[in-house]
């Protein structure tokens, strides 16, 4: 936007006048374990729960929907670490990647949805298998219990 249009979000929403470049903010991000950023989620979804907005996208009484799918967001044959996820070719050639479960509480009638904390899908230190969208899925469902402190709530979750 700053480039096509000489004016960002950043700039007429939030007043941030000195916008740091893309690769230095990468620089910076990169460094913050991801966990960090759950309380934020924790507080959007207690803040939409206190002010009734999550009854409107309940599919049954007391019951929402969390749609989750997993995605692949960084790929290599040569930059890894630690907690990649590596596959080895029949060449012998090894692709690293990392990816992440994403979920969102959605509604069929409404084209808002409410994102909720990702889940990594990330090798882990100690761990000799890898790490799988299956295993994302339990930790990403015991997280979401977790973090929802209304006990009436249910959540029916579809891959
Ligand atoms: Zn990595």
């Amino acid at each position: 936007m700053e480039e096509e249009q000489n004016q960002n979000n950043l700039r007429t929403l939030f007043n941030v006048e000195k916008i740091s470049k893309n690769s230095q903010l990468r620089d910076i991000l990169d460094l913050i374990p991801s966990k960090t950023f759950a309380p934020a989620f924790k507080d959007l979804f207690e803040r939409l729960r206190r002010h009734k907005h999550l009854e409107e996208y309940a599919i049954l009484p007391n019951t929402l929907l969390c749609v989750i799918d997993g995605t692949q967001y960084y790929s290599s044959k040569q930059i890894h670490c630690d907690c990649c996820l590596h596959k080895e070719h029949r060449t012998g050639e090894i692709t690293y990647s990392h990816a992440v479960l994403q979920g969102a509480i959605m509604h069929p009638d409404k084209k808002q949805v409410l994102p909720v904390m990702p889940e990594a899908i990330q090798n882990t230190d100690g761990t000799k298998k890898q790490d799988c969208e299956s295993n994302a899925a339990k930790r990403f469902i015991a997280n979401l219990k977790k973090h929802i402190q209304d006990k009436d709530l249910w959540f029916v979750v579809m891959v």
